[in-house]
């Protein structure tokens, strides 16, 4: 299984332009999509989102908890396979971007976290979606202190041995 999906990401490398070299060299493990997903509430646009059952239950039961402390997180992502991820790049190389710049803000399909069904973007009131100021928001100051209670750890922090910017909005469940 683990061989098919490499070929299956190899050949959506291949379309996108990203050389073999890449693979090889790429820092960051490859990330497998999970047996079993659950549909979530929909996201703070309204799009249907996905997350394993054991991710969902963790998320759910830990905005609960923000709320009852008076603290408004929302999904803005979930699950994203890596056709969705390879959409992404191709948008962006139709719009004329390099490729080399995109792979400095998009994990390459394969690569990103959200095909695990495991992480997740979150916002706030009164916060523009995925900018860096979410770490000044009280949510960012709650799921601070209290996301690892519910298994949910910041994925890439500043100064990250992946080389990945800064994601404050960026969570992904451990266990
Ligand atoms: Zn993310």
């Amino acid at each position: 299984m683990s061989d098919s999906y490499l070929s299956k990401i190899s050949e959506l490398h291949e379309l996108l332009g990203i050389p073999a070299s890449f693979r090889e060299e790429c820092s960051m493990p490859l990330c497998h999509t999970p047996a079993q997903l659950v549909a979530t509430e929909p996201d703070y646009y309204g799009r249907p989102q996905q997350l394993t059952p054991e991710a969902f239950a963790a998320w759910s039961d830990m905005k609960a908890a923000a709320a009852r402390d008076g603290v408004v997180i929302h999904l803005i992502s979930a699950y994203r396979d890596p056709d969705y991820q390879c959409q992404i790049f191709k948008r962006k190389l139709d719009a004329g971007e390099p490729l080399a710049a995109i792979l400095r803000v998009n994990a390459a399909p394969g690569y990103s976290e959200h095909h695990t069904g495991r992480a997740i973007d979150l916002g706030t009131l009164d916060c523009p979606a995925l900018e860096t100021e979410f770490e000044k928001t009280p949510a960012f100051a709650w799921l601070s202190e209290h996301a690892g209670t519910f298994g949910f750890a910041l994925s890439y922090p500043r100064d990250n041995a992946h080389g990945i910017g800064y994601e404050p909005w960026h969570w992904c469940f451990m266990s």
